[in-house]
């Protein structure tokens, strides 16, 4: 069994009933929805499609709304500029039609006052770059350093400078919205630079009820110096490699990559590489060994998910990337010695210790797998930050605390009708478990289950042959 999670990017390739259910088989455990791209209609329609799925077919794929952000991004060109090194070029904010053919609009009024003479503007991450040489008025006059094509509607960065403008935008507020509406299960708050942004969003989800989790997207320069307190508010990380790498010199990433997942496993975090982690698969049938290193890579930094994002959404080869990026997860997993240390520090928190007890007994016995029975999900949570060698298969009795779980390295999660007697609990998650032929009459498992004695529930963990 994997244990690294997949999240896949949705988009014109995949956005069908068929292709979501073959994505899921492949081993699709959680659905990106990117709101920089398609309508509510069409998002709304995926997120029917994976409803229906799980009514129908998989159970427990969870929805992961991934809002813009305080995006810049240029106008419409009308014909793709051609651009030579060298050449000079402007970017404006005037908001009357630009015509002339080396000037292009931007979306920010702000631009003009956040860059200065000598900053870098990168278009799509790097893909053009240009050297700011004067600013009049409301021009800004570059060079271009590298020849290529502009597009409309690019995405823009000034390396090292982050926009002043606020976290969640009005649109996203308005795509927030709509997919609290529509349940979905996380949201992923792009361009966080401080923690006050995801306090902002959570009050906000706790006004509606909303079992919401948020996620911190980390892809800003200036919340680098405020990675801690921004690990500590949210309930988990994206590191978004591709505006990272563009705020931020592109060498900085893989140390920053190591350093967030380290501070999200010390703090207990759910942690997601993201971006450009099979890029060329959108066009090739084959990933080049250089994109397989760096799954590996992410993989032995043990990080809970691995994300797809232009390779499933417009790629050539979306279920060929899944499988890849499986079947390396797989093979890196199994390279894994994790039967030497529980992942975590010991603690005074009852629970904690419970997690770390289940995993020890787990790795010393060789037990087979460790069932955790649990209603908010936080047991599981807790067992799967130990990293044991095993399978964790979680049962609850709520379905978004099982789609929840979907993000979690190592677990498999299930719903299952508790009873009031927890011993006729475990023995309808065993029946599940033999029925799926995941364990077999006779294993060892170990548990993490309520008795009740005299009364009262006790906390326990069990060792069990099934
Ligand atoms: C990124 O920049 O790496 C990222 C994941 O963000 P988005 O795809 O939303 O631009």
């Amino acid at each position: 069994m994997r244990k690294t999670k997949i999240i896949c990017t949705i988009g014109p390739a995949t956005e069908s009933y068929t292709m979501l259910k073959s994505l899921a088989g492949a081993g699709m455990d959680i659905v990106r929805l990117n709101m920089s791209h398609g309508t509510h209609a069409w998002h709304g329609k995926v997120i029917d499609h994976v409803k229906r799925l799980n009514r129908k077919e998989r159970g427990g794929l969870a929805v992961l709304l991934d809002t813009k952000g305080p995006e810049i991004r240029t106008g419409d060109v009308g014909v793709d500029i051609k651009l030579c090194k060298g050449d000079g070029f402007i970017f404006t904010v005037r908001r009357q039609p630009v015509l002339e053919p080396d000037c292009v609009e931007v979306s920010y009024d702000g631009f003009v006052d956040d860059v200065a003479v000598g900053d870098i503007i990168l278009v799509d991450g790097g893909m053009l770059s240009f050297k700011v040489v004067q600013i009049t008025g409301l021009d800004i006059h570059c060079t271009a350093l590298d020849a290529g094509v502009l597009g409309s509607r690019r995405h823009l960065n000034v390396r090292g400078k982050s926009a002043d403008l606020p976290s969640i935008t009005k649109k996203d507020w308005q795509d927030i919205k709509f997919g609290v509406d529509k349940g979905i299960d996380f949201i992923a708050l792009s361009f966080v630079r401080q923690a006050d942004a995801i306090v902002e969003l959570r009050s906000y989800l706790q006004g509606r009820k909303a079992r919401v989790d948020v996620i911190a997207k980390i892809e800003s320069g200036e919340s680098i110096p405020h990675l801690d307190e921004i690990i500590a508010a949210a309930d988990g990380v994206m590191i978004a490699r591709g505006d990272l790498g563009a705020e931020l010199p592109f060498e900085e990433v893989p140390h920053l990559q190591k350093e967030i997942v380290g501070k999200c496993r010390k703090a207990g975090k759910p942690v997601i590489v993201a971006t450009h982690m099979l890029e060329s698969m959108i066009v090739n049938p084959t990933p080049t060994r250089a994109e397989v290193s760096d799954i590996t890579q992410a993989i032995l930094e043990q990080v809970d998910c691995t994300m797809l994002s232009g390779e499933t959404a417009t790629g050539k080869h979306p279920i060929k990337a899944i499988e890849v990026m499986a079947t390396v997860a797989r093979r890196t997993e199994e390279s894994q010695d994790l039967s030497s240390t529980v992942q975590v520090e010991a603690s005074t928190n009852a629970k904690r210790e419970i997690a770390r007890s289940a995993t020890v007994l787990n790795n010393n016995l060789k037990a087979k797998a460790i069932l955790v029975f649990t209603r908010r999900g936080l047991m599981a949570v807790l067992v799967s930050r130990c990293r044991p060698i095993r399978p964790i298969y979680a049962f609850t009795n709520t379905s978004h605390v099982r789609r929840r779980l979907g993000l979690y390295w190592g677990v498999q999660s299930f719903n299952v009708k508790f009873s009031k007697n927890p011993e006729v609990t475990i023995g309808r998650a065993v029946s599940i478990l033999k029925e799926q032929q995941r364990l077999a009459e006779g294993d060892r498992v170990v548990v993490v289950s309520d008795i009740f004695v005299d009364g009262k529930y006790i906390e326990t963990v069990q060792v069990r042959v099934i």
